[in-house]
């Protein structure tokens, strides 16, 4: 195996050594050519240093931005600056041609909104290539955590029969022939000639079924897809996203606090740790607050605070915003965002919000009128995590089903928790996307995944 070039930057020189990657860059001139080479491994590049008489012009002439080499040479220690060894090289093989009349990651800053119309070019960018690797480190840091402190990775289904108290809009599942639909007597549509015998969506949430597992392994955590038909194009929307989603019995609303702030801000601190390469290219280039931003969440103490004194700030804050705040409105995120990066200067977790603007799973207070949610609100993202204490009595939650005008047909499994060693549980969800806008300082959630699915895309 080649080592990457990550490892061969680590490694002692004075040896010949084997490296293979993508151009970003050359220059040089008659005498010498110097090669900028990439392999994704890290976000720093390797020098090829070559001296142009000893190669063949037609190889040279092939290696532009963007061409696959593989390069054999000497590590050795670096004569320029910027970097404390390079490869003298003796023999280069091109492995694929770019053509630089065609190849349309030329020159550097593009936009992103352009390099996402070539979202399969992209990670050949410093920046999508630092996220990329981010992503990947905040996803195995996850698994690690929850590993760590006793959760046991469960796999809920991503193709469902409920809707987990509308959670957001479904995207159906279906094979029946939309040209030629099977009808009952009455004219509907007849689901029972649907594949699964019953009309399916894809999953907005795997709680419900989360919620289970707790109530037989005692902390359960999923990680995967979630699909909501949401219509709305903002910068912290996604159609298809990651949820994290930790459920645990035993644990009241306080305790599920404590997790979610322990939780994030060991995301973070691993992130600080072990992503400090490209946390510092990502500082430099996208937003020079970053890293004192993430500096900050570990060090400081969550504000928590009910959805009544939050809204009471908001009300007494003579801010003009464009959503109207009164007692019992959900909260936009320009109202999270007050809270948070004007008012507080810390994230805030709010509890106990109207029981009216919430599912109505969660646990409710004595006061007949609010219940035991809790959001966590980010600077520049808002909310970043939702959760609750879940109601755990059969009977409430039977009044409150029963009040909402819900059919319980597709629920009875679910009421079964509740019939049978109910215990008093609690549990949050957090998208992945959005820690990922907030650990990256990347302004749209469209840049943070490698292939975002929103309204009207879904191309690559
Ligand atoms: P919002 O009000 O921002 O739409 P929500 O109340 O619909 O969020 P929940 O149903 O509580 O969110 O989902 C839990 C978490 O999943 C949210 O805190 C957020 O981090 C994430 N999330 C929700 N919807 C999306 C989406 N469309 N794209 C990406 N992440 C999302
Ligand atoms: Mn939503």
């Amino acid at each position: 195996m080649t080592p990457t070039i990550k490892e061969l930057l680590n490694t002692p020189h004075g040896r010949e050594v084997v490296v293979k990657g993508w151009v970003r860059t050359k220059r040089g001139n008659k005498n010498v050519a110097f090669i900028a080479l990439n392999d994704g491994s890290t976000i720093n590049n390797i020098q090829i240093v070559a001296d142009p008489s000893a190669f063949d012009e037609e190889i040279l002439k092939k290696i532009t931005t963007g061409a696959c080499i593989r390069v054999t040479g000497d590590l050795v220690e670096s004569q320029g600056s910027g970097q404390a060894v390079e490869v003298q090289a003796k023999e280069i093989e091109i492995y694929g041609e770019a053509d630089p009349e065609k190849y349309p990651l030329q020159k550097k800053g593009h936009t992103m909104e352009y390099l996402r119309t070539i979202a399969h070019l992209r990670p050949r960018t410093n920046t999508f290539g630092a996220v990329l690797r981010i992503r990947n480190a905040m996803a195995f840091a996850i698994h690690k955590y929850f590993n760590e402190h006793g959760f046991v990775y469960l796999n809920t289904p991503l193709i469902t029969e409920s809707d987990c108290e509308g959670a957001g809009e479904m995207f159906q599942v279906t094979t029946l022939d939309l040209e030629n639909l099977p009808r009952t007597e009455s004219g509907a549509i007849d689901y029972s000639e649907d594949f699964f015998g019953k009309q399916t969506s894809l999953t907005v949430s795997g709680q419900l079924e989360g919620e289970l597992g707790a109530m037989a392994l005692g902390k359960i955590y999923t990680f995967g897809p979630t699909f909501r038909a949401e219509n709305s194009n903002t910068p912290r929307h996604l159609a298809e996203f990651w949820m994290i989603e930790p459920e645990m019995a035993f644990y009241d609303v306080q305790d599920n606090m404590d997790l979610a702030e322990d939780f994030i801000k060991t995301l973070v601190r691993y992130a600080l740790e072990n992503c400090a390469d490209d946390l510092a290219f990502l500082n430099k280039m996208i937003d020079p607050e970053l890293i004192s931003r993430l500096e900050g969440v570990v060090k400081t103490d969550f504000v928590r605070l009910t959805y009544t004194e939050g809204m009471k700030i908001l009300m007494e804050s003579g801010e003009k915003f464009e959503f109207p705040v009164y007692w019992g409105v959900d909260l936009q995120s320009e109202h999270e965002r007050y809270l948070v990066e004007k008012y507080f200067k810390k994230p805030v977790i709010l509890t106990d919000y109207p029981k009216d603007i919430k599912a109505f799973y969660m646990k409710q207070n004595e006061d007949g009128k609010t219940v035991r949610g809790m959001d966590v609100l980010f600077p520049k993202i808002g909310e970043i995590i939702g959760g609750s204490e879940r109601e755990s009595d059969y009977g409430k939650l039977m009044t409150r089903i029963n009040e909402l005008g819900m059919s319980t047909t597709n629920l009875e499994w679910y009421l079964d928790t509740r019939r049978y060693g109910s215990c008093p549980h609690s549990g949050f969800g957090l998208g992945f996307e959005r820690l990922l806008l907030f650990v990256t300082g990347m302004a749209n959630i469209r840049d943070v995944i490698p292939f975002p699915r929103t309204p009207k895309n879904a191309e690559f």
